[in-house]
Parts: C-alpha cells; structure tokens; sequence
C-alpha cells in the first residue's frame, strides 16, 4: 500500500477508536445521572456498542493484513532497523578514535533508569545527527558501579576514551564544530536545542518509516534505545532463564503499575481493576478471532503488593511476575546491581508482550514501548496509556494539525480552522484532547477526531558509506 493509502487508513482507525472513547464517556456521564430504564438501555447500549468496537478492530487487523501486507511491512521493518544499526556501528566504530570527533554523555544524571536511558538516547541522537562518536561515562552508576557494561554491550569496540586535542561543553554549531570533543549538558539545559530532537525522523527514512508505521518518531527512538541495550552474553543468558523460569508465552499483556514514589508527584494512583478492563478487553477482541487457553498477564512493579492484589482479583488470570522470582522491587532495593537485573528484566518482558497496559507517564513503560516497536512492522496501537499521550522528556513541542474546522460548544473548548497548529497536552481518552491553538493561542479542549499528529521530518546525515 502507498503511504497515503496507509495514512488514510490509519486515520480511519483512530477516528473509530476515538469515536467510541467518546460515545462511551457520554453514555457513561448519562448512565451516572439518570434512573431506572434509562439506566438499563444505556448499560445495554454500552455493552452493544463494546461488541461494535471489537468487531471493528478486528476488521482493521484483517485489512491490514490483506494480500500478506503485514508480512511485506514486518520485513520492511527488519530491513529498515539493520539499515539504522549499521549505521550506529559505524558511527561508534570510527576508522582512527584519536582523531575522530566525540560526543561525551556522563550517566549521572539523578534520575531512575528509564530516565537515564532516555539520557543517553539522547545524547546518541545528537551524536547521530553531528557525526560523532558518543562516548558514554558510565563509571560509579548508581545502578551498577562498574557501568554501562556490566548489563550492556560497549557502544563501541574501539573507541571509548574521550581523549581529544580540544573540548567544549554543548553550545552553538559555529562554536563547537571545530573541537573534537563536545560534552553534553542534560536535555533539560540543552542550548540551543537542535530541530532533530524527539520528535522529529530523518528525511532520508522519513517516505519509507511513515508508511510503515503510525509513529514514525517512536520507531527512531526504539533504533536508539535497541542499539545502547545490546546485553552482554551474561545478561543475554539471564534473560533467557527468565523466559523459561517465568513460563512467559503469548499470548500476553505486559502490565505495568507504577507507585510508591510517583504517586502524588507525578503520576495519579491508578488501582488493579483500571489496568485489567483493557486487558480484558484486550482478550476479548482477541477470542473473537481465536481461541485463548489462557489469559496471560506480565505483571510489573515497584510495589510487590500490587501482584498478591490483582492474582485475588482476578483468578481466572495466569500473572506472571519478577516480582515473585527476585522479591527485589520496593524503594528500599532501588539503584543496586540487583535492582538493576529487576528493571531490565522487567522492560524486557513488558517490551516483549504482545500489549502493554500502563501510564506513559512512566519512563518505564515508556521504554518498554519504544522497544517493543524493534519487534513488530508497527505496534504504535499495541497499548493503552491509562494518563498521558507517547512523549519523550524534553522533547520538541508535538503539534497536531487541525483537518477540520471546530466551532467550540462550550467554553472549556478551542475554535479551530483547517491548518491550524495545535500544541498538544495530553488526550482526555472521551473524545477530546488538550492543547494550545498556536494561531489564535488559545488553550483548551478539542475533539481528538478532527486532528491529526504532525510528523517532523529533518534533515540528518545519510551515512551513504555503508548503504546497501
Ligand atoms: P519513572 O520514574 O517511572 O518515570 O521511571 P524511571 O525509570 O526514571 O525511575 C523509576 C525507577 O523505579 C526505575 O528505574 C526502577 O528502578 C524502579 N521501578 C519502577 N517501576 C518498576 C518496575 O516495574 N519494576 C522494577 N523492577 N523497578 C521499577
């Protein structure tokens, strides 16, 4: 299929998926305000209406499988990510390291892993799109003193000393050009902030990833975080054992439920049974098309509670947990070689399930997302986000362009023409996103529907060297 083909495509299917969050929240609204028959017609009117949107989905999985064109995309797929690695091998693997340029990233920034992996993947897309070498310093780690490489693959195999005849710190490109070594300063005091950050793709790939994939920029990423995670052979090892330990199978959804300290903070509290309504129904749609022996969940967690809590709740679910083999997780453990294996462990498995249910406000699961694009031709839709929308820390604003006009109905709402630019907060999950209208600057809310996500495309180095 073409890549306006796929676009319109996609659109459709979105356009259904939020079509339904809203019919849902308004009957749900109704149902909670009115009595007696009302109330009945409403309850059978949703669980019609579920029954429409399973059907529904199920006929876009069809379509987009016809005639093996999800075959044809998963290759294109393969392709594409050998074509991206070889690139960062060569990049990492410079022909002479003393005189090649360097880009220094230090991994001390305070933060949890996730945090400080989306740290070096950053610094790695600044290395990409200036043509440097990224040397990564990584010794004393609060997660593992001896390093990155005590869990990860050396980003490079010849060139890891940031020894060089000139240094600067990160500052404008008619500055740093010269120097051979350029250290970088976190994403938060990046000045001034280069137009290939998250959320931006190349233009060289940018035809072939949007026809592939419904976010091309979460598919760059997840090349990023691939290439910086390769294990070692130890950990590579342990990760099978897991496997064959946990009895980790599909079909599967990876949950993951954040607490302790992101409660109250950053994130909202979110109890067992949200999560487990779209694993239900997630099963659901899936038994339409084909059996299902058994429901399979991969539970992860900083709060151990959580996994006795949902296995009472719901017993006719198989959870399988880290949680049960290492008992390592809890605030107490944090940042120690041992809670180290537990988040990777845990990304790993969530990444690799065939659905991930959580809250993007989690690096975490933010993560185990962006990996879990390396594994499919397009798993952009393989989740639900329980708060925020897909978005990277410190990333460049994420607009939606505005397909059709909206004439607000209700003073909470935004007006919007066709073209208008609509910096997006975050989706409302009832229809209805937020956000700033950027030609009249005005913040509100506006039907998701009538948008559509803006995709940056920038111009980056080729690497024509190692074309195929
Ligand atoms: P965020 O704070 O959730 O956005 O993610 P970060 O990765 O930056 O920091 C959270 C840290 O808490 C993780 O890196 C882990 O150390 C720990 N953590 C959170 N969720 C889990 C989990 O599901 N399993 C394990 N093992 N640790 C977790």
């Amino acid at each position: 299929p073409s890549l306006l083909h796929e676009q319109r495509r996609r659109k459709i299917e979105n356009d259904v998926v939020e079509f339904w969050y809203f019919m849902r929240s308004e009957l749900k609204k109704m149902k909670s305000t009115s009595k007696g028959d009302i109330v009945r017609v409403v309850d059978r009117v949703l669980s019609d209406g579920a029954n429409y949107q399973k059907t529904l989905h199920n006929d876009f999985n069809l379509l987009r499988n016809v005639e093996n064109a999800g075959e044809l995309m998963k290759k294109e797929s393969e392709e594409l990510g050998r074509l991206v690695q070889k690139r960062f091998k060569y990049l990492q693997n410079p022909k002479d390291c003393a005189s090649a340029k360097k880009l220094v990233c230090n991994l001390s920034k305070g933060c949890g892993y996730g945090c400080q992996l989306h740290h070096v993947t950053y610094c790695m897309m600044v290395a990409y799109a200036t043509k440097r070498t990224l040397i990564l310093e990584s010794r004393g780690w609060r997660y593992a003193s001896r390093g990155w490489e005590s869990v990860f693959l050396p980003l490079s195999d010849n060139c890891k000393d940031k020894k060089g005849s000139s240094s600067r710190p990160w500052a404008d490109p008619d500055i740093i050009r010269d120097a051979q070594v350029v250290e970088m300063p976190i994403v938060d005091s990046l000045h001034p902030r280069p137009n290939y950050l998250p959320l931006a793709i190349p233009m060289d790939l940018s035809d072939r990833l949007m026809r592939l994939h419904g976010d091309p920029a979460v598919w760059w990423i997840g090349q990023f975080v691939k290439y910086l995670t390769r294990p070692q052979p130890q950990l590579q090892t342990d990760m099978e054992n897991a496997k064959a330990k946990l009895g980790f199978s599909k079909p599967i959804v990876g949950v993951h439920v954040r607490r302790t300290d992101k409660v109250g903070t950053e994130a909202a509290f979110h109890s067992i049974d949200e999560y487990m309504l779209y694993v239900e129904e997630y099963y659901d749609r899936l038994e339409a098309r084909e059996p299902v022996h058994t429901r399979k969940v991969y539970l992860a967690s900083d709060d151990p509670s959580v996994l006795p809590d949902a296995k009472s709740r719901y017993p006719h679910y198989t959870f399988i947990s880290d949680i049960e083999i290492t008992k390592t997780a809890g605030l107490n453990k944090r940042y120690t070689d041992q809670s180290l294996h537990g988040i990777i462990m845990d990304i790993h498995f969530l990444s690799l399930s065939d659905y991930l249910v959580c809250t993007f406000s989690s690096q975490v699961c933010r993560v185990a997302y962006e990996m879990m694009q390396t594994m499919h031709a397009d798993a952009s839709a393989y989740f639900k986000s329980l708060d925020d929308i897909y978005y990277f820390g410190g990333q460049n604003g994420h607009h939606m362009e505005v397909l059709e006009k909206h004439i607000s109905k209700q003073p909470k709402e935004i007006d919007m023409e066709p073209g208008d630019s609509v910096g997006i907060a975050g989706n409302h999950w009832d229809g209805y996103s937020k956000g700033m209208n950027r030609r009249t600057g005005k913040d509100g809310l506006f039907p998701s529907y009538k948008t559509q996500s803006k995709v940056v495309i920038v111009d980056l180095p080729t690497y024509s060297e190692v074309d195929e």
